[in-house]
């Protein structure tokens, strides 16, 4: 078996390694229907005709442009010619070899996973499956089919345009004294506090980054010697969560501290 496909399927020793391959996966800067997309590919979870089958919604489950296998995710985003067609067009460049990659989800794997993620290749990786998937969709009702060139032509476009106009900001939460709750699927929430130790003429700033399910992702905790007030170190507990987090790669979060304050300025 596939050393990548044999890290994924295994047991539980390596944990570790698929919650970082999750983790590495939701860190990566593209739109986040895009990311979200690429999590069902990966889970196997999309509305493909094998997985309709299954489920019982339809009857016939051959992959609509070959007619040859049962259209599941590793078949139409992989192993179909016309998945093919798409990869030789991408022109993507590999720092491993070739015959290791069995299937879009050991490319994202090993893109991930290695000592040195190849992050920019997993982008336009996600976008080329998306946008495989979505001209899939387009197809099925009615709509044009595009080519392998076409379909990457409009995948590093797409990825382009969101690189340039960058990501919009956090979303702000104020923690009214509800019980912690995890950020919706996907999402990151970064829960800041600020606290003032008067003697020593210092604050303390900490921000806890954690996923939707509830890990801690990453967490700081800093001094600041400054004689700053309550309000002040509020602030700059806010401030130190944000650039935190962009630090560590996350990027879709809502960000939650308790000063009703620092909210209202920062809305
Ligand atoms: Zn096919």
């Amino acid at each position: 078996m596939d050393q990548a496909k044999a890290e994924r399927n295994g047991s539980s020793s390596d944990d570790g390694r698929t919650r970082k391959f999750w983790r590495n996966l939701w860190c990566l800067e593209v739109v986040h229907k895009v990311r979200h997309f690429a999590w069902r590919a990966v889970k196997g979870i999309l509305p493909t005709k094998a997985n309709l089958v299954k489920r019982g919604v339809i009857k016939e489950d051959r992959c609509d442009e070959c007619n040859e296998e049962a259209e599941s995710e590793g078949h139409l985003l992989w192993s179909c010619h016309r998945a093919q067609d798409v990869w030789q067009n991408s022109k993507l460049h590999f720092n491993f070899e070739r015959h290791r990659v069995r299937s879009f989800q050991d490319l994202i794997w090993l893109l991930l996973m290695s000592e040195n993620p190849d992050v920019d290749s997993a982008k336009e990786v996600l976008m080329i499956v998306w946008a495989v998937w979505h001209n899939r969709n387009e197809v099925r009702h009615g709509g044009r089919k595009k080519n392998g060139s076409e379909l990457v032509h409009a995948a590093k476009q797409y990825l382009q345009e969101f690189n340039e106009a960058n990501v919009g900001l956090p979303k702000l939460i104020r923690n009214q004294g509800l019980a912690w709750a995890p950020p919706s699927i996907s999402r990151y929430k970064v829960n800041v506090d600020g606290a003032v130790f008067a003697s020593q003429k210092s604050v303390g700033v900490g921000a806890l980054i954690r996923d939707s399910y509830g890990q801690v992702v990453a967490a700081i905790s800093k001094k600041i010697n400054a004689p700053l007030g309550p309000l002040e170190a509020e602030v700059k507990a806010w401030e130190e969560g944000v650039k935190f987090a962009r630090e560590v790669g996350v990027y879709d979060f809502t960000l939650e501290g308790d000063s009703l304050v620092v909210f209202n300025a920062l809305r």
